[in-house]
């Protein structure tokens, strides 16, 4: 049986392995899901919750196992990690709550009724930098709006959720949660599979091939992808709670987080002293392994995604950029913290999401500029400005699902992405919605 062996980035010594499963043995997987999903479905919305609820509860008893999990897999520090299993765990019940409420039959008066209905087989593909947090942000409405789930998680951190689904597997009915371990090849042979819903958390390259494969069987989609985050900093701006923000924000969970900052266009009438104060903050960052007391940037979670941040900062260099802190040459696993001005729009860390922990600054005179260079993306994820008056009318102008005032983006409210960022979203009855199929019964 071929396996999938887990990495730790640090040193790329071997945590543990995993069963792969290969395309010939999808059918016969989603077979049994499809057999599981008959029985789930007939239960009732709450006898689904309860046994949810029970599932979760399970999970209490490994926490300080899967965190431990995310920090060897991904490098992520411990106290990063413990707060995102302790997260998913303990906002399970809530959310499992808020999902069953919104699926809940609606009345259309005297003419009929709305039913929220199970569509069938869902596969939720997530991505390794948030390995928990993703995978359960689409499976959670998947399951309790009835339908059985596959998960293929990203092949950087299989420990991670294989921990995750066997527990909660302890408490649901056989087959309605199952995981097929492997590569972009397990994702494939799952999306061409005789299923209903694919939700992916992931690349943008990856959403494309996604929805260009479920195209042919009509297969519903939420697509949570990738993004290139702009902040706009005016000359109104606190700028200490600026400078705060935009270190904060470019170097949260090394940089690896799709709403972290990539670029920022602060207007030169206070560009020197933001610049001098987020050098200054950012050299309070120190790059290493997770386990080490004054360490809070962690490893680049693998060799090809390290060399991308690089090729990034060296196209920088040549094309004229000035590094205030670090430089292009890091050494695997780690890019230290990283300050670069004078970002062209010709530059790659400018077009592209980079996912590492790079500051990466333009200046601008006129407002104008700022938000024109901000929306010249195809990405649209979260933007973000910090000002005085007049913020808010910048913000107006931002195209990105979330956009912020003075504060990071996200996290209230639905997950949404704009443009190529994002089709289809989860959070919110709106969100939990769409994991299943709208019935209108006429009376
Ligand atoms: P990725 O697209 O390389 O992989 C994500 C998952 O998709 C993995 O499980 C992978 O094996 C699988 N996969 C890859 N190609 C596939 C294909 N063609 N068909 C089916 N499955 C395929 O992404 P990643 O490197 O794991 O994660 C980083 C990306 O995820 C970044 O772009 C980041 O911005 C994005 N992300 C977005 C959100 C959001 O909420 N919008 C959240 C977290 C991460």
């Amino acid at each position: 049986m071929p396996i999938l062996t887990s990495y730790d980035p640090i040193n790329r010594a071997p945590l543990g392995d995993v069963p792969i499963t290969v395309p010939a043995q999808m059918p016969a997987v989603i077979l049994r899901a499809k057999k599981a999903q008959k029985a789930w479905s007939a239960l009732s919305l709450d006898e689904r919750q309860q046994k949810v609820v029970q599932a979760y509860e399970r999970l209490t008893s490994v926490e300080d196992q899967l965190a431990l999990l995310i920090s060897k897999e991904m490098g992520k520090d411990y106290r990063r990690a413990d707060y995102e299993v302790t997260g998913t765990v303990q906002n399970a019940a809530y959310f499992t709550q808020e999902i069953a409420q919104a699926l809940k039959t609606e009345s259309m008066g005297h003419n009929g009724e709305m039913q929220y209905r199970p569509l069938g087989v869902v596969a939720v593909i997530s991505p390794w930098n948030y390995p928990l947090a993703m995978a359960n942000n689409l499976l959670l409405p998947a399951l309790v709006a009835g339908n059985s789930v596959v998960v293929k998680p990203s092949e950087e951190t299989p420990l991670v959720a294989e921990l995750f689904v066997k527990t909660l597997n302890q408490v649901l009915p056989e087959n309605v949660l199952q995981i097929a371990h492997g590569d972009a090849d397990t994702g494939k042979a799952l999306v061409n599979a005789d299923i209903n819903m694919v939700a992916f958390t992931g690349s943008l390259a990856a959403g494309k091939d996604i929805m260009a494969s479920a195209a042919s069987g009509l297969k519903r989609l939420v697509m949570e992808l990738g993004g290139n985050d702009p902040l706009i900093v005016m000359a109104s701006a606190n700028i200490d709670e600026a400078v705060q923000f935009a270190v904060a924000s470019s170097f949260e969970n090394t940089g690896q987080m799709c709403t972290s900052t990539e670029r920022i266009y602060v207007d030169e009438r206070i560009a020197d002293e933001f610049e001098q104060k987020v050098v200054a903050l950012a050299r309070r960052y120190q790059a290493g392994p997770w386990d080490q007391h004054n360490v809070n940037i962690g490893p680049i979670v693998n060799p090809k995604q390290h060399a991308k941040v690089l090729s990034q900062l060296e196209d920088a260099q040549i094309k004229g950029a000035t590094f205030l802190l670090g430089n292009p040459h890091y050494d695997l696993p780690y890019i230290q913290p990283t300050v670069v001005t004078g970002i062209t729009p010709d530059m790659l860390l400018e077009q592209d999401e980079t996912f590492g922990p790079v500051v990466a600054i333009s200046r601008f005179t006129e407002l104008s500029e700022a938000i024109e260079r901000a929306n010249a993306s195809p990405y649209g994820l979260g933007a973000v400005v910090f000002g005085g008056a007049g913020a808010n009318a910048v913000a107006e102008q931002m195209e990105a699902g979330m956009v912020a005032i003075n504060q990071g983006a996200g996290g209230l409210g639905p997950w949404v992405g704009a443009k190529q960022s994002g089709f289809g979203f989860h959070g919110t009855a709106a969100g939990h919605r769409q994991f299943s199929q709208l019935r209108i019964i006429n009376k």
